[in-house]
Formats: C-alpha cells, sequence, structure tokens
C-alpha cells in the first residue's frame, strides 16, 4: 500500500464525538499517522503492535491495515466505541481494549506506537506515564511529542535511545471552544525510540554514545 492510499484511507475515520480537554483527546491527523507507520514498516517495525491511547483508533487500524496484530489501550468507554466503529468501516482487525497505561501490563508486542498527551494540562501527567508503559512492554516505540521535547525525551528513556527524531506538521482541527481557528498547522515531534541494553537487535549496537 502507498502511503497517500493510507492516509485516504484513514481519513474516512470518526473522530471523537465529545472531545475530553483533561484527557487531551486530539485525534491524529491522518497524514501524521501514515507517516508514523510508513516510518515504522521501513523498519519492520509492525509486527505485534500496540497503539497506546488509541482514542478513536487511528494508529491502530492504520496499523493492522499495514499487516500488523494490532492491540488499541484506551481508558475512555466513549472513544473505545468510535474506535471500533471505524475498525469495522475499514475492516481493520484490532483488538481494542479499556485499561489505563498507569497499571498495563501485556505480553508479546513489539513495537509501541502512540500520540500521548502531551502535558498541556495541569489535571494531566502528560507523556511520562505513556512512555514508561510503552518501555514496559515493547523494545520498539514510535511516538508523537511537543516541539523541543527531545532534551526530556531523551533523558526520561535513559538507558534506552532515540535513534531518529524528525520534525512534522500537524494539521490541528478545532475540537475545544477556545480554539479560534478551524484548522491551525503546528509542528510535532515523531521519536523512534529502541531499548539501549540489548546486543540483538541491531539498534542498541550501531548506537555510537
Ligand atoms: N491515539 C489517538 C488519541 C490520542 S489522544 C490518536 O492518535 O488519535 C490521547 C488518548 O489517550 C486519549 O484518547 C485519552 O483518552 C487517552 N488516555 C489518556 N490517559 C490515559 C490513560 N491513563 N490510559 C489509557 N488511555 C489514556
Amino acid at each position: 500500500m502507498k502511503k497517500k492510499q493510507l492516509e485516504m484511507m484513514l481519513e474516512r475515520l470518526e473522530g471523537f464525538s465529545k472531545p475530553s480537554f483533561a484527557r487531551e483527546q486530539y485525534s491524529t491527523p491522518a497524514s501524521v499517522a501514515a507517516e508514523l507507520l510508513f516510518l515504522a514498516a521501513m523498519h519492520n517495525d509492525l509486527g505485534r503492535v500496540c497503539d497506546l491511547g488509541s482514542g478513536t483508533g487511528v494508529l491502530a487500524i492504520g496499523a493492522a491495515l499495514m499487516g500488523a496484530q494490532a492491540v488499541g489501550v484506551e481508558i475512555d468507554r466513549d472513544a473505545l466505541a468510535t474506535a471500533r466503529k471505524n475498525a469495522d468501516k475499514l475492516g481493520a482487525d484490532v483488538d481494542f481494549i479499556r485499561a489505563d497505561v498507569k497499571s498495563l501490563e501485556l505480553r508479546g508486542i513489539d513495537t509501541v506506537v502512540m500520540n500521548p498527551p502531551f502535558g498541556a494540562q495541569k489535571t494531566s501527567e502528560g507523556d511520562r506515564a505513556f512512555l514508561s508503559c510503552a518501555q514496559r512492554i515493547a523494545k520498539r516505540i514510535y511516538s508523537l511529542h511537543n516541539r523541543g521535547s527531545s532534551h526530556f525525551i531523551k533523558k526520561y528513556i535513559y538507558p534506552n535511545l532515540v535513534q531518529e527524531a524528525y520534525c512534522i506538521p500537524f494539521p490541528l482541527k478545532r475540537c475545544f471552544e477556545f480554539h479560534s481557528h478551524d484548522l491551525k498547522m503546528i509542528e510535532v515531534e515523531l521519536y523512534r525510540i529502541t531499548c539501549g541494553d540489548c546486543s540483538d537487535c541491531g539498534d542498541c549496537s550501531d548506537s555510537g554514545d
């Protein structure tokens, strides 16, 4: 499948019906989801994939459409219902489960894909709980973060390693009342993180420092 084809399919998905401000429920735009998933595909990382905070399902569904065995983990019941509907709509086989990333234990996952809450709200712990969970369950992580997160991420995940980081355009659609534009272009950072302590993955050995 071509990246543009995947993007067009993911554009058909429904977003959050009543987005929660406290949980920072922003859907990943189809173009960004396709970018993240094609980076993972290029590294052969779309085996057993878990989408943490799967929301309405765009990353998990996209991964399944690209041949992954996909699981979506989400705390919000309404979002899960929409995600299941979205998967049916595109004929994607995804296992969506309700759980909190803070206590999630899941075996047999190769790769985590995620667009975690950025921690912009005081009520949110932001991306920390997500990064911790991702590192607990998988050796590969593809994750979206606020611009300027590089220093924090590298420190937080040590001894795991940032192997690649890209700044990518993120078309943010108006979803809360305080948003003054229907569409605002922002930039986010896409990270590829791998384990820093094994010798069999091929990534750790050539990581330099
Ligand atoms: N992955 C989706 C949604 C991103 S928004 C997408 O890319 O479009 C972040 C999501 O994380 C929201 O759906 C929110 O409900 C969920 N979330 C927030 N805290 C969570 C927690 N502790 N455990 C599981 N999911 C959580």
